[in-house]
């Protein structure tokens, strides 16, 4: 059922365009009003695409509001939440609210593409409260991978509702602030929460999620006493797990080498924004020559095995300046993000192949998440005691299992949104929160510079080449249909005509044979052929029209003739040009 705005037009909604039926890609709206809200603009992964390893959500729907958009609060800086702002902005054209490193990191990115001097991005001071008439948000600080992820309280006349984006409960962040308990057990205790929109990122983890500050140890116990070059892949957005090895690398005598385009931009703008204060020796890789290899630490990007990046060039011998070689250590201090497993094994492979150590979260205590588990999420409930929960962020049997914790936490109202359903939050009456309706929604490839719609013309030709290649046909006929040139044939990544110069004359020959018969059969059934269209008025669109027709059915022919020859069917455009 599409949702009716006229007869919602004073209710609270929460309406997700992305990220509710997956990890990542997170665009949420809220409505009050006639007034509309957006938490989060992220993009997401893409994998089955050939050129395409990014998507955007289609965000058509909130285009036609725009006018009523009031601004797009952003809770943290990573991809998932704040990435699509460059892509989807002019789409959209309001202002962007980020925290003081969350606009620093924004404007490193709409730099290039040139829209750091358009967006206007205004700065949330996390102790105020801002008034987006008719939402007023209140901030509260949560622990994450990433510093300055601020949870959102949005306050309204008909209820309010905790976004919380990403966190977890972690004592020892390392940078960043330890969640802000106390904040939400008041609002809890006050019964002031209606309802939670909440991450579904590790529900299916049971107990809690291990702290930052515990890595230290592991990770320096695996780095200490080796001879050689040792690596550490991360996250490039992950401030505290490189201050984790940045003072790992000081406390046992390396210096850090930072490879990779988005680790120098993260430490360019973690420095402008008071991160990186800690006496750290960083030095350039071009000054490695000058050390030994047991003095050097490097951090690299790449870990979810990106075939751009360092931890790649590293492996293949391609950096210009690091050298990996027997014996030397990589640490894959990330997770291994399913759908990504195959680039990250392939990339294991090329290390291990040169005898470089390797350790994973597979067989060493190199990594922890950012999300909450199991336990952090019924002390969350417990906490904030909201009235509904909608989980978020995650694939359908995430957001199934935050429903079941959530029920098991005596939440009275629990709903399984998809994205696209619009759920009316009903603050007077909880138990009445449901779904009301639902928009458009759907998936764009970012592309290069352009946004492919997943289920538009591009894409489909994209996968149909990508199946079995084309192949093209073009000649000049004149106004009998006769041949005045020679038929082109030319097929690419699909089949071998070099070799089957048999087959390309069975197709020419075909084509003359298909030529001869239209036109007899134009002439002798429509009782006129093309010859007679000067004649006629409309001359040029009967032509069309019937060139369409010959195309066509020509078409299809030679599609039955290269799916005979090839067991499938290729890619065809025909191309026929009229000589008059
Ligand atoms: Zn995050
Ligand atoms: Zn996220």
């Amino acid at each position: 059922m599409e949702l009716n705005l006229k007869k919602h037009h004073s209710d609270l909604l929460f309406l997700p365009l992305g990220g509710a039926n997956e990890i990542g890609m997170n665009v949420n709206l809220y409505h009050l009003d006639g007034k509309w809200l957006m938490v989060d603009c992220g993009v997401g992964f893409a994998y089955d695409i050939p050129g395409v390893d990014m998507m955007t959500a289609d965000i058509s729907f909130i285009k036609q509001h725009r006018h009523n958009l009031l601004g797009i609060v952003l809770t943290h800086i990573h991809e998932d939440h704040m990435g699509a702002v460059q892509y989807l902005w002019e789409e959209l054209r309001v202002p962007v609210y980020a925290t003081n490193f969350g606009a620093n990191f924004l404007r490193t990115k709409l730099e290039e593409y040139k829209l750091d001097k358009v967006v206007p991005i205004r700065i949330i001071d996390g102790s105020k409260q801002l008034d987006l008439h008719p939402f007023k948000i209140d901030f509260i600080g949560l622990t994450h991978s990433v510093p300055e992820m601020k949870a959102l309280l949005i306050r309204t006349h008909k209820g309010n509702v905790l976004h919380t984006g990403d966190w977890k409960f972690d004592p020892n962040p390392v940078v960043g602030e330890v969640s802000e308990k106390e904040k939400i057990r008041a609002l809890g205790d006050a019964g002031e929460i209606t309802a939670m929109i909440c991450d579904s990122t590790n529900s299916l983890s049971p107990g809690h999620s291990r702290s930052e500050g515990e890595l230290y140890e592991s990770l320096k116990s695996l780095i200490e006493g080796r001879k050689g070059l040792v690596g550490v892949t991360t996250f490039a957005s992950n401030i505290a797990r490189i201050h984790t090895i940045a003072r790992i690398a000081r406390d046992v005598g390396r210096k850090v080498v930072l490879a990779g385009f988005s680790l120098h931009r993260l430490h360019e703008v973690g420095k402008k924004s008071g991160f990186f204060t800690e006496d750290f020796e960083f030095i350039s890789d071009r000054e490695m020559k000058f050390y030994d290899k047991k003095e050097i630490l490097v951090i690299a990007t790449g870990c979810q095995g990106e075939p751009r990046a360092a931890t790649r060039k590293i492996a293949n011998n391609l950096h210009p300046s690091i050298h990996f070689t027997k014996g030397d250590l990589m640490i894959f201090s990330s997770k291994i993000i399913p759908g990504n497993e195959k680039k990250i094994f392939e990339l294991f492979a090329e290390l291990a192949k040169k005898q470089i150590d390797v350790m994973t979260e597979k067989d060493h205590f190199v990594h922890v998440s950012g999300h909450p588990s199991q336990d952090e999420l019924r002390e969350m409930y417990a906490l904030a005691r909201p009235k509904i929960a909608i989980p978020v962020h995650g694939e359908f049997l995430h957001t199934k299992t935050h429903c079941e914790i959530a029920a098991d936490s005596k939440v009275g109202r629990v709903i399984q949104i998809e994205n696209g359903l619009a759920v009316k939050i009903d603050g007077e009456n909880p138990a009445n929160s449901t779904a009301v309706g639902s928009v458009k929604v759907g998936y764009f490839g970012v592309d290069g510079k352009q946004l492919l719609d997943f289920k538009g013309e591009v894409i489909r030709e994209r996968r149909k080449l990508e199946m079995a290649g084309i192949v093209m046909v073009s000649f000049a006929v004149n106004d009998s249909l006769s041949l005045v040139s020679k038929i082109n044939l030319i097929a690419v990544g699909s089949y071998d005509f070099r070799h089957d110069r048999d087959a390309e004359e069975t197709i020419k020959k075909e084509i003359a044979f298909f030529l001869k018969h239209k036109a007899k059969e134009l002439d002798l059934h429509d009782g006129f052929g093309i010859r007679f269209l000067k004649k006629k008025k409309n001359k040029k669109l009967q032509e069309a029209k019937i060139f369409a027709e010959i195309e066509k059915s020509l078409r299809s022919k030679l599609l039955k003739i290269l799916e005979d020859l090839m067991g499938k069917r290729p890619a065809l455009e025909v191309m026929i040009h009229l000589i008059n």
